[in-house]
């Protein structure tokens, strides 16, 4: 028997995508809808609790191939959040006293995805019943965001092709700017199969295959990233440009500091950002901020916001540095990774050190002369 495809339609005023970067205290969303986000919201409608659904159903689920076409990307937002009223807070003397958790949390507005998932026939027909009358209150991502319409798009239909089944739902305008022609991102499970053993150059991996959801654990997985255009009549179609243009051999290409899309991603990221350094959060001046790639795939003038993070001047110098040391190729270090932040610290101690040792030396260099 052939495989199903399951349709989703992720939209809503808010909707925030936690990925392996949304840790502590400062929660961001990824560009789009993750697999283990999507797998907690099917769970959600089955009624399969968090402490239960890597029993049975996360290995179901997660092997169902996901598409994501994203109709309308959103505008990044955050939000002022405080987390309980009499929490033992450190204060900067050591001490505690009771007050409430300040965080910041991420949020994508006003977007709309199309989420295909394909699978076995009697699994996508159990979900689609789930969808129809869900156990628990779906959300998008978090539970302060409500979709604002029918998780279904459309009945699931039998299809072994998920990027003809996304592209088979037409895309409907919906705000004033929005009009044919336009390219959509597209962002496609890869797995390995006999016609193609090895992931294509340019494959993204993921980290948000859940292994449980208590404590949060997650595999990685393939991602293609696409683009696909819209014609006049809003019908879908794969767009003949590639999308990728490095491949990960590629030499490191340069940024070009004039390209006015290149200064434009560069000041949407400061903005996001609120000229905040993501590491160590001072407040960038004009002398002090710089921004970082986090990977060089679409360098010059094509990047997306997430190609890039704010750093104030020590912290950037400590990345490079660390980058340096590792001779790293296209992708870079991403300074939010908590991966990093140990290595991030020491570099930037031993900067401040070196730094003031220099200064130290001038000084009495300087003395000796008097
Ligand atoms: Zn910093």
């Amino acid at each position: 028997m052939s495989d199903h495809i399951l349709f989703l339609r992720l939209e809503g005023p808010l909707q925030s995508w936690g990925d392996q970067q949304s840790k502590f205290v400062v929660r961001r969303t990824a560009e789009a809808p993750t697999k283990s986000g999507v797998i907690g919201l099917l769970c959600a409608a089955l009624g399969v609790s968090r402490n239960e659904a890597h029993q049975e159903w996360l290995p179901t689920l997660s092997a169902l191939r996901m598409g994501v076409r994203a109709d309308r990307p959103g505008v990044r937002w955050w939000d002022y959040h405080t987390v309980g009223a009499h929490m033992r807070m450190r204060t900067a003397d050591g001490k505690t006293k009771a007050g409430a958790m300040l965080t910041r949390r991420e949020y994508l507005c006003d977007a709309s995805f199309l989420v295909a998932l394909q699978g076995e026939p009697t699994l996508v027909a159990r979900l689609e019943a789930a969808l129809r009358k869900p156990h628990w209150t779906p959300y998008l991502g978090r539970k302060a965001c409500p979709p604002s319409r029918p998780l279904l798009e459309r009945t699931a239909m039998e299809s072994g092709d998920l990027l003809a089944a996304l592209c088979s739902v037409p895309w409907r305008p919906r705000l004033r700017g929005d009009k044919p022609g336009q390219t959509l991102e597209c962002l496609l499970d890869w797995q390995p199969s006999l016609a193609e053993p090895v992931a294509p150059a340019g494959a993204l991996v993921s980290y948000d295959v859940p292994l449980t959801f208590a404590p949060p654990a997650h595999a990685p997985r393939f991602v293609i990233r696409l683009q696909l255009r819209v014609g006049s009549g809003g019908q879908v179609s794969v767009s003949e440009e590639p999308a990728q243009r490095h491949t990960p051999g590629d030499r490191r290409p340069q940024a070009d500091y004039s390209n006015s899309q290149y200064r434009a991603a560069r000041a949407a990221r400061l903005q996001a950002d609120h000229y905040v350094c993501v590491f160590c959060k001072a407040p960038l001046t004009a002398w002090t901020r710089t921004v970082q790639h986090i990977t060089y795939r679409r360098a010059g003038g094509d990047e997306t916001q997430d190609d890039l993070r704010s750093l104030c001047r020590l912290c950037h110098d400590a990345v490079t540095m660390i980058e340096y040391g590792y001779g790293m190729g296209i992708d870079r270090i991403n300074p939010e990774d908590p991966r990093w932040r140990d290595k991030i610290i020491e570099k930037r101690q031993q900067i401040i050190q070196f730094r003031s040792l220099e200064t130290r030396r001038r000084r009495l260099e300087a003395e000796e002369v008097e």
